[in-house]
């Protein structure tokens, strides 16, 4: 079923795991995921772009696919649809599309801005049972060839967002988006752990998970972490296996042609990879 994140996060944040948000963009993406999640009797989050969402011609298109696909496959575990780094506009198509949790990346706006339009978007996400994830400090990455190190966020700035209502706080901690340069310096768990201090109980979210080390991720759940983004790390190996079976000429051997087979390792190195993921972020047979 369809549900807000809130619930499944604030046990993750008692549990001291983490529940995976994994990024959809078609079909395939969405099965594999679900029934990786399922499989593991994990609670989990389907995060949309809205760069996908347009591609997936709409939310409305994307809700509608993803409740009938629940439905149709017997997914019992907790499934929360979320828009990810949403605009203002962005978050309210999706609440009027059915998504059952949104993030408003207010980040890029001064702070007495991201504040108010927070403050709105938490009232309307009350009033609709809907979760709700803030943004403070961005999250760097590559933009035009040039690739940021990743802002760290003033925890002050979090604690004001957290003491907004909102269910879940995305702040920078030196994480990136896409693939980690090799200068990377890694996370700043001195600024997690000053964010963790003041905002207590609020879950934590890491974007950007894609290229982390294992031992970094467990400590940043260790240290507040609730939710953790997946998304280029699917992609990569969607598109590896895709490549191997079409070098291999199994396209061309029968019917290997067919889109059901043809795009089939793809969607089984996605169902690894989140797989994978699961274990690593401690979710299993938390649902
Ligand atoms: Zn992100």
């Amino acid at each position: 079923m369809l549900v807000s994140a809130k619930e499944m996060l604030d046990k993750a944040k008692a549990g001291h795991y983490a529940v995976g948000q994994f990024n959809i963009n078609n079909l395939e993406w969405t099965k594999s995921i679900l029934l990786t999640a399922q499989e593991m009797n994990s609670p989990v989050i389907l995060g949309v772009s809205e760069g996908a969402g347009k591609y997936m011609t709409g939310f409305k298109t994307v809700a509608a696919m993803v409740k009938a696909m629940i439905e149709e496959l017997n997914i019992t575990v907790p499934v929360a649809l979320h828009l990810d780094h949403g605009t203002y506009e962005g978050c309210y198509k999706c609440i009027e599309a059915g998504f059952s949790s949104i993030m408003f990346d207010g980040s890029h706006y001064p702070i007495e801005e991201n504040v108010a339009k927070t403050k709105e978007l938490v009232a309307v996400c009350k009033e609709k049972g809907m979760s709700l994830e803030a943004e403070v400090g961005s999250i760097g990455g590559e933009e035009d060839g040039v690739v940021g190190m990743g802002e760290c966020a003033d925890p002050n700035e979090c604690k004001m967002i957290a003491d907004l209502g909102v269910d879940m706080l995305a702040a920078g901690i030196g994480n990136i988006h896409g693939v980690y340069p090799a200068n990377w310096q890694g996370l700043s768990f001195e600024t997690l752990a000053a964010v963790q201090e003041l905002t207590g109980t609020m879950p934590l979210v890491l974007h950007g998970g894609t290229g982390i080390p294992d031992d970094m991720i467990k400590k940043a759940i260790d240290l507040g972490v609730s939710k953790i983004n997946v998304n280029t790390e699917c992609q990569l190996a969607f598109a590896a296996a895709t490549r191997k079976y079409i070098e291999e000429g199994k396209d061309q051997q029968g019917k290997g042609f067919d889109p059901r087979k043809l795009l089939a390792p793809g969607a089984e190195a996605i169902k690894a990879t989140v797989r994978e993921k699961i274990e690593l972020f401690g979710s299993a047979n938390k649902a």
